[in-house]
C-alpha cells in the first residue's frame, strides 16, 4: 500500500475500534493511505514513536496506557494536550513531534451534533468520575462555559483533581452528594467505566433530575446504557457515548490524510454492527 501510513499506539490494542473508523474514511474518500495497529509495550513506546519517520509513519493515535507518555515526547503540543498533559494524536511536521487531545473535542461534536441546544443555560455540568476520559470531558465543558462543573468521584482525591480542570467552576463531591446535584443538573455525564459490559452497573436514582436535562454516556458498550435507558424512560434527551469515539478521530484522519472527514450515518453503523459481533 502506497501513500501515507498511519496507526493506533496502545498496550493491548487488539481491541481498538480506530481501524475500522479511519480504513472507512480511506475507501469513502479514495485517500490512498493505510492505518494499522501497532501493539507496544510500555518499554518500547518511546523508541517506536522515534522512529516514526524510519518506519513510514506520518503520525497516530495513541491509547491506553500511552497517552501521558506520548505527550511527555512532543515538541510542540496543542493547548488541548498542554491542559491534560496527555496526547491522543500525533503527526510529523518537517521532523518535529507535534501533537494534541482530541477526546474533549469529540464528546463536545457528539454533544452538537446529537442534541442540538444541549448546553442549555450553562449553569450545571454534573461528570461522574475522574479517570482519563473525565479529565477531556471536564476541561471540555469549563471550555464552553458551564458556570459550574461538578465532578463526583468514589475517590475523593482524584475528584478535586480533576476538578481542577475546569478552574472557578470545577467543584469536586462524593456520591452521596449526587441527589442534591441533580436536583439543579442540565447535563448529566457518565465518565466513569460502570455500566459498560462486564463491569458493575451504574446505580442512580435519577428522580431528582429534571425532565430537561440532557443525559450522556461515555460507555458505548452496550450502545444503550441503563443510565441512558432509565434518562430516556422519563423524557430526558439521551446521547450515546460512541458518537464521541467517532468524532475525536476527525481532526487525526484530517492531519494525516489531508481530507477533514465526516461522521456519517453509515460509519455509526458499520460500527454498531461491529459491538454486536455482525
Ligand atoms: P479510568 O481512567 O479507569 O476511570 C474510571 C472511573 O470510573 C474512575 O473515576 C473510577 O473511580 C470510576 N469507577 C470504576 N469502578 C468504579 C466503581 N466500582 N464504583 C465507583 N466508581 C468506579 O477510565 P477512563 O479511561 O476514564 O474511561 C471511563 C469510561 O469511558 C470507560 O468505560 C471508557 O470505555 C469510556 N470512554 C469512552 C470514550 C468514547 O469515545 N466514548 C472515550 C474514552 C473513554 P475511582 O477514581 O474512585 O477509581
Amino acid at each position: 500500500m502506497n501513500g501515507p501510513k498511519a496507526c493506533v499506539i496502545g498496550w493491548p490494542v487488539r481491541q481498538s475500534r480506530s481501524p475500522l473508523i479511519h480504513r472507512y474514511w480511506l475507501r469513502l474518500y479514495g485517500v490512498e493511505g493505510s492505518y494499522e495497529l501497532a501493539e507496544v509495550e510500555p518499554d518500547a513506546f518511546e523508541a517506536f514513536v522515534r522512529s516514526f519517520a524510519a518506519q513510514g509513519f506520518v503520525g497516530g493515535n495513541v491509547t491506553v496506557p500511552h497517552k501521558e507518555a506520548a505527550y511527555a515526547l512532543l515538541d510542540a503540543a496543542e493547548p488541548a494536550a498542554v491542559e491534560l498533559k496527555a496526547a491522543n494524536t500525533l503527526w510529523l511536521d518537517n521532523g518535529a513531534l507535534k501533537g494534541t487531545n482530541t477526546d474533549g473535542f469529540g464528546f463536545l461534536a457528539n454533544l452538537d451534533d446529537a442534541a442540538p441546544g444541549w448546553e442549555g443555560r450553562r449553569r450545571l455540568a454534573v461528570v461522574l468520575g475522574a479517570g482519563g476520559a473525565s479529565r477531556a470531558v471536564v476541561a471540555a465543558l469549563a471550555g464552553r462555559g458551564f458556570a459550574r462543573v461538578a465532578v463526583v468521584n468514589r475517590t475523593a482525591s482524584r475528584a478535586f483533581e480533576v476538578a481542577r480542570l475546569a478552574g472557578r467552576a470545577g467543584e469536586p463531591y462524593g456520591p452521596d452528594d449526587l441527589p442534591e446535584l441533580l436536583a439543579e443538573t442540565g447535563l448529566l455525564v457518565n465518565a466513569t467505566s460502570l455500566g459498560m459490559t462486564g463491569k458493575p452497573p451504574l446505580k442512580i436514582d435519577l428522580a431528582p433530575l429534571s425532565r430537561s436535562a440532557v443525559v450522556t454516556d461515555l460507555v458505548y458498550a452496550p450502545l444503550e446504557t441503563d443510565l441512558l435507558a432509565a434518562a430516556r424512560a422519563r423524557g430526558n434527551a439521551v446521547v450515546d457515548g460512541l458518537g464521541m469515539l467517532l468524532h475525536q478521530a476527525a481532526p487525526g484522519f484530517e492531519r494525516w490524510f489531508g481530507v477533514r472527514p465526516e461522521v456519517t450515518p453509515e460509519l455509526r453503523s458499520i460500527l454498531i454492527d461491529n459491538l454486536l459481533g455482525r
